[in-house]
């Protein structure tokens, strides 16, 4: 019999990703879907997968139902992957954030303390913990500094998986994700609405495209790559919490510039600051703007991952560079144009 493992946020780009992967590896996955009408499975069609895992409902805010359908389950792992992940979005909805992302992942670990603590846990941790980081790289041991609702969510998240690791000796790990992009990231990140927003301009369906602050800098990699990184920390031999990242630095933009570059946009900067304009050479017309409502409250100006102990310890190297990331993504974006 395959051995079973629950994944919840399975609908989201990393949980679509996993699922994948470990369906090849073997497992027979279920995935924690929360309450609504609809069943956001469209990442899970696009990977072929969502015939071949198992959704359950799960109530987040509810201990006992939660027991009761790990109960059920049986899983060997828990990976937790539901959160509220959107950084500019948890300014806005802070309680809801800390209640799915914080107190979300307790209540996961406790039902594992109260049913079996030989489950293995994973939970999802992010490099916005770091937020204003003192150091140039960030690593395991960086002290967190979090500019973000969310960033301050996932350090209590963090910190249970740590605690429930040292106290009831449960195989409690985590990976702290440098940002992970590829053709599934949802819509409201930017990187996605660069890719979207400058193929629409290529072919003639927006003028144009507003994003904030393009001084910005992150360490961007391929989720693919990342989610393999995860399945290493929860097969290692001892439970423990790794960065996951490519240790490269970009801005945004230099991500608009690439994208311009593969979608063949002969893209030029004009201006200084919040009034620089983002020109299409071949036709002078303005396609990037900067609007100050995309400003974050508080933001974090670069963020670079150190992976040495991910490296040392599971052998794990991102696969993916920016350039090859942004292909990636163009490519799948140019596909959908022309179905
Ligand atoms: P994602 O695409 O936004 O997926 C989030 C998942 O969480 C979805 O399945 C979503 O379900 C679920 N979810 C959202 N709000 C919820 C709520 N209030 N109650 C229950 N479920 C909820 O995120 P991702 O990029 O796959 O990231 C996976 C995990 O890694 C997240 O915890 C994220 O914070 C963390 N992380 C991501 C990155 C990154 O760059 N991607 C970096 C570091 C850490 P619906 O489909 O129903 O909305």
């Amino acid at each position: 019999m395959s051995k079973k493992v629950l994944i919840t946020g399975i609908t989201g780009q990393d949980g679509a990703y996993l699922s994948k992967l470990l369906i090849y590896k073997g497992y027979k996955v279920f995935g924690a879907i929360r309450k609504s009408s609809s069943i956001n499975d469209w990442r899970l069609k696009a990977l072929e997968v969502h015939d071949k895992v198992e959704l359950v409902q799960f109530d987040y805010f509810n201990v006992p139902k939660i027991i009761r359908i790990i109960d059920k389950i049986e899983p060997e792992i828990i990976f937790n992957l539901a959160a509220q992940s959107s950084v500019a979005t948890s300014f806005k909805k802070p309680i809801v954030t800390s209640d799915i992302n914080a107190l979300g992942t307790i209540r996961i670990l406790e039902a594992i303390k109260i049913i079996n603590k030989k489950i293995k846990f994973y939970q999802a941790s992010s490099s916005e913990m770091f937020g204003i980081a003192s150091t140039k790289l960030q690593d395991e041991k960086t002290p967190f500094h979090p500019k973000s609702p969310y960033g301050m969510s996932k350090i209590f998240a963090h910190w249970a998986t740590v605690n429930y690791r040292e106290t009831y000796n449960i195989f409690a790990c985590s990976g702290i994700l440098f940002n992970h992009e590829s053709p599934l990231r949802g819509n409201e990140y930017v990187t996605k609405k660069i890719i979207s927003g400058l193929t629409n301009i290529k072919f003639g369906k927006q003028k144009y495209l507003k994003v904030g602050n393009i001084e910005t800098m992150r360490d961007w990699g391929y989720a693919k790559d990342y989610v393999e990184g995860i399945y290493k920390i929860v097969t290692a031999s001892t439970a423990d919490d790794f960065v996951l990242a490519t240790g490269k630095s970009h801005s945004i933009k230099e991500f608009c510039e690439i994208t311009a570059k593969s979608l063949e946009i002969d893209l030029d900067w004009k201006g200084k600051g919040i009034e620089t304009i983002g020109i299409d050479c071949k036709t002078g017309n303005t396609i990037i703007e900067i609007d100050k409502k995309f400003y974050r409250p508080s933001d974090v100006d670069y963020l670079i991952g150190n992976t040495k102990k991910a490296k040392t310890k599971l052998n794990w190297f991102p696969k993916t560079n920016f350039e090859k990331l942004i292909e990636i993504m163009v490519n799948f974006e140019v596909s959908l144009h022309k179905k």
